[in-house]
């Protein structure tokens, strides 16, 4: 099924828009994917290629746009790399520093020094707003039981079943290795 509305952070506010809408907007369109925590352009190959529910991206609009999705805990995509637009560093960098405490462009974006991590994500923001989950959350690699017991005491607080928590794993078919979920 194709989606066509889509949760829009503009205006200081997060409203349900449909792309017919969106399109009319004649300022820069960022996209946030939830389960990998990654923000990106929207012509980004790697995040076109199966959002499936509404739980699975959220958008943003402009300058105010951008830094709601730093705010909100979201990396810059390696594939499409967002950094490389204009301003980019300009209209973020108070945000990063502060944020992150890292002070170049360089440090943001290197995934060594700010690692994939949707645990990164304010879940707890953007959860009670679009009330959806992805279809699974994108974790680091050895994460120990604790962790993962940790993270489900977050969802759990917020309202909601953790979905599929797993970590990218190419040798595995569907490309991702789930955690086992302990119970409490
Ligand atoms: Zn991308």
């Amino acid at each position: 099924m194709k989606i066509n509305r889509y949760f829009v952070f503009n205006n200081g506010r997060f409203d349900l828009i449909s792309l017919k809408e969106i399109e009319k907007l004649d300022e820069q369109i960022w996209s946030a994917r939830l389960s990998t925590g990654l923000l990106g352009l929207t012509s980004c190959l790697s995040g076109n290629r199966g959002p499936k529910s509404i739980g699975e991206i959220i958008l943003s609009v402009g300058d105010e746009g951008l830094i709601k999705l730093i705010d909100l805990g979201f990396i810059t995509c390696p594939a499409c790399h967002p950094e490389k637009t204009d301003r980019f560093w300009e209209v973020t960098q108070r945000k990063v520093i502060k944020k992150y405490c890292l002070n170049t462009l360089e440090d943001f974006t290197n995934k060594s020094k700010l690692p994939f991590d949707a645990r990164r994500v304010l879940w707890e923001e953007i959860l009670p707003i679009i009330k959806i989950l992805p279809g699974r959350i994108y974790l680091p690699k050895g994460l120990s039981n604790e962790e993962i017991i940790e993270l489900n005491k977050r969802f759990i607080q917020i309202g909601f079943k953790l979905p599929p928590v797993g970590y990218y794993n190419p040798e595995v078919p569907g490309r991702f290795s789930k955690y086992q979920i302990p119970s409490l």
